[in-house]
């Protein structure tokens, strides 16, 4: 594969990760406004104290579990789509971010991966 092509897909890459990070915004956005949503993403609002420090365990695996999980699926669905659509194999890198979301947010506890461990 030549270097340019090379070069290209990297940067439709880097594209594919601003582009998955503006979908998590405006899905946040949206669980602001959309009542189904709303109720899901409370959650994500009860984790946390005013020092960011995670309120309970338990609290967080339910905010991953209702908020963040169904977030991570939807940025993986739409940069899918776009990859899909569009053909150009460096959008893959945002299905790729989006998912590792999705499996770092997984509500199944792993030695290390939570802030409370
Ligand atoms: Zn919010």
């Amino acid at each position: 594969m030549p270097l340019q092509t090379v070069i290209w897909q990297g940067l439709w890459g880097l594209a594919a990760v601003f582009l998955a990070e503006m979908v998590r915004d405006a899905y946040h956005v949206v669980s602001h406004y959309w009542p189904p949503l709303m109720k899901l993403h409370n959650w994500h609002h009860r984790v946390y104290k005013k020092d960011f420090t995670p309120v309970s365990e338990e609290l967080y695996r339910q905010a991953q579990l209702y908020n963040d999980v169904p977030e991570s699926l939807v940025m993986m669905g739409l940069m899918a789509t776009l990859a899909l659509g569009v053909g150009l194999p460096g959008l893959w890198l945002g299905v790729l971010y989006s998912g590792g979301f999705c499996w770092r947010r997984s509500p199944a506890p792993r030695a290390g991966c939570s802030p409370l461990t």
